[in-house]
């Protein structure tokens, strides 16, 4: 017996990076896998899965959306057990630089995103009364705000609120609600981040500030989709069972509270 066997799992930005590590993860421990992200190219990440992986191209900022993509979900599995809200965006900017549509959009992936996954998946989990996780990505950014991602910041921050809040609510239904905070992470995103906090800080070449910024953290190294996927495995699993409204850091102790 594997440890999600006979689970379903629904993972929100799942075709790449941080996202698809933890399907490769859940998957290789027996999991109904679900893919949801907005490119067409889930399609093929769902494939290389294998399994009977479904793929779902949706919009986590669209209601209609999110409620079409569990739908799915259930119509193929029988019921979500475990759903996890990953999807994420960031732009860097100086403050008077920083748009309004930037603030919403970010806003509304980080934030609103994880709050209409987070209702949907409840919705089902409470009519099904068996439980389930909710395990929602936040970031280092949800501890420590950094410099040029105000809106990045904040839509973090309301990960952790939104995550508490939501766990409050529902452990009578035997339902968990958790955040993860991953630090530097190998994926697309870091590759932005090192391109453009590079050009803003200094005379950055590729990969040097995320060298530097590496250097700051005590394993000295910087981390992997892989290592993300191990904790949200622990706490989606039968172990975590009495953790419920917690955040939880995986950065190699980058940061210590
Ligand atoms: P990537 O940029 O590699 O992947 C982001 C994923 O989010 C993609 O699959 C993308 O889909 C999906 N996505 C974006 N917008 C939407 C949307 N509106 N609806 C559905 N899916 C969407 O990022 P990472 O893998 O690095 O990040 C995953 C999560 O981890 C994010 O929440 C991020 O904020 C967080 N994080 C990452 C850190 C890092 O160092 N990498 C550090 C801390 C937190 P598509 O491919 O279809 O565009």
């Amino acid at each position: 017996m594997r440890r999600f066997d006979d689970r379903t799992v629904v993972i929100t930005g799942g075709n790449r990076g941080i996202g698809l590590a933890i399907a490769r993860r859940f998957s290789a421990q027996g999991a109904n896998i679900v893919l949801a992200s907005i490119e067409e190219q889930v399609h093929d990440a769902a494939e290389t899965l294998g399994g009977g992986a479904l793929a779902v191209v949706c919009d986590v900022t669209d209601r209609d959306d999110v409620v079409a993509l569990y739908e799915q979900a259930e119509d193929r599995f029988g019921r979500v057990d475990i759903s996890i809200q990953n999807a994420g965006i960031i732009t860097i900017a100086r403050v008077e630089d920083l748009t309004e549509d930037e603030w919403d959009a970010t806003l509304a992936v980080n934030t609103k995103g994880v709050f209409l996954c987070c209702q949907e998946a409840i919705r089902r989990m409470r009519r099904h009364d068996r439980g389930g996780r909710l395990i929602n990505t936040a970031s280092g950014q949800a501890r420590d705000g950094f410099i040029y991602t105000p809106h990045y910041a904040a839509s973090k921050f309301g990960v952790v609120g939104l995550t508490q809040s939501l766990a409050k609510e529902v452990a009578p239904d035997g339902i968990t609600v958790n955040a993860i905070c991953p630090g530097i992470i190998e994926t697309d995103m870091w590759a932005y981040n090192d391109k453009v906090w590079g050009s803003m800080l200094g005379d950055y070449g590729p990969g040097e500030l995320m060298a530097e910024w590496v250097q700051k953290i005590p394993m000295k190294r910087a981390g992997t989709g892989d290592d993300v996927a191990g904790l949200v495995a622990f706490l989606a699993s039968e172990d975590a069972a009495y953790i419920t409204g917690q955040t939880v850091n995986v950065d190699g102790g980058l940061i210590m509270s």
